[in-house]
């Protein structure tokens, strides 16, 4: 077990490759200048809002105390000033969903895509895209999101027509062989 993680979080032998490229456009972003304290009130509706969203348990949280910043699969440790903030919330709860997810990483795509949902969702449509383009530019990378499953399904008479079509075009290139 890897001495870095704290606390008891899945997958702990994937890489945290990206984690230097995620911070440093996270960074870039002008919501993560916003040092707005929250009250311990305001921080525990706002985990058990994200909670809600996300269809988790919400976390046990750590909100006083000289301790590490951190989050596992049930906890989330935000003990000082700077980390009672939205954005730095939106960043931790981003692990514990994560954490709670099937594809569990730490600052990987799934982590990467999930943040991404949460910013959308609790800081604003302007914020997603400026962390999306951030994302780009710092090659962090993320999951597309899903596509409509209609999307696939294709019609008898459409397949036809593809049969079709590619009869035609066996027939075409026929001529020229031989
Ligand atoms: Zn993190």
């Amino acid at each position: 077990m890897a001495l870095s993680y704290i606390g008891n979080i899945p997958n702990t032998h994937i890489r945290d490759h990206q984690r230097k490229r995620l911070y440093e456009a996270e960074e870039e972003c002008s919501f993560w200048n916003d040092i707005n304290v929250l009250s311990i009130s305001d921080v525990k509706y706002l985990i058990s809002s994200i909670s809600a969203w996300a269809k988790i348990k919400p976390p046990t949280g750590i909100l006083e105390g000289h301790t590490m910043v951190y989050a596992t699969q049930d906890t989330i440790s935000l003990p000082y000033p700077i980390t009672k903030t939205l954005p730095y919330i939106c960043h931790e709860m981003s692990h514990v969903i994560n954490y709670n997810s099937d594809e569990a990483d730490h600052h990987g795509r799934n982590f990467a895509s999930t943040y991404l949902k949460v910013v959308r969702q609790f800081i604003g449509l302007k914020s997603y895209r400026e962390l999306l383009e951030s994302f780009r530019k710092h090659k962090v990378k993320f999951r597309r999101q899903k596509r409509n499953v209609k999307y696939y399904a294709v019609s008898h008479s459409d397949e036809r027509r593809s049969q079709g079509q590619l009869r035609g075009y066996q027939q075409a290139t026929n001529k020229y062989s031989g």
